[in-house]
């Protein structure tokens, strides 16, 4: 299983990344989760990155790319969340499945509105106290989202690889609807 999940953040895609990747066998590849480890870890890459977090912006591309490249070359079956967010992130991600021959399944689009994205990061800023979900940093990284990487979602359904699944009931109910949508494409479990 390969699949990659896109949505806002706020959206619910870690928790179902996590939920899928334990569910059906296969690594949460999460490259948020790999930044700010490195930024707590005060590495040379976690210096240069920790301010560009902390507002809500962006890593540079190549910086990205490198990463995934390592990261994918080790694993057959993988659940990508948060790579790629950018047209050129998403051409280099093309070019480096085609090269290690393991295309993708499908793509999950989790679908919420920015009034409900807001919402939740506000709440996980409140129980996790993220510099990233304070105000300022949540309207850039929506802003970021809807200008960089919802073009994305156009791109994956011409493909034909795109599946919709409207991300605002329980964690359970989208967890289950992925499920059905995965099962409907016949993407198996392993
Ligand atoms: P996330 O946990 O996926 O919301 O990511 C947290 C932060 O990590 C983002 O706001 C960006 O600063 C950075 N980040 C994660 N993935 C990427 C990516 N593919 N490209 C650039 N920056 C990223």
């Amino acid at each position: 299983m390969r699949i990659l999940i896109l949505g806002p953040q706020g959206s619910g895609k870690g928790t179902q990344a996590k939920r899928m990747a334990s569910s059906r066998g296969g690594v949460h590849v999460a490259t948020g989760d790999i930044l700010r480890a490195a930024a707590a870890e005060g590495s040379e890459l976690g210096r240069r990155i920790e301010p560009i977090l902390e507002r809500g912006d962006l890593v540079p591309d190549d910086l990205m790319i490198d990463l995934i490249r390592e990261r994918l070359a080790d694993a057959d079956a993988f659940v990508l969340d948060g790579f790629p967010r950018t047209l050129p992130q998403a051409e280099a991600l093309d070019a480096m499945l085609a090269e290690i021959g393991k295309p993708l399944d499908a793509v999950i689009l989790l679908q919420v509105g920015d009034d409900v994205a807001t919402g939740r990061l506000q709440a996980r800023s409140a129980a996790e106290g993220r510099a990233d979900d304070a105000p300022a940093a949540i309207r850039n990284r929506l802003r970021l989202y809807h200008e960089l990487t919802e073009p994305l979602v156009g791109r994956y359904r011409e493909d034909g690889m795109l599946i919709a699944v409207d991300g605002g009931g329980s964690v359970e109910k989208v967890g289950a609807d992925i499920e059905d949508a995965l099962s409907q494409v016949g993407v198996r479990s392993r």
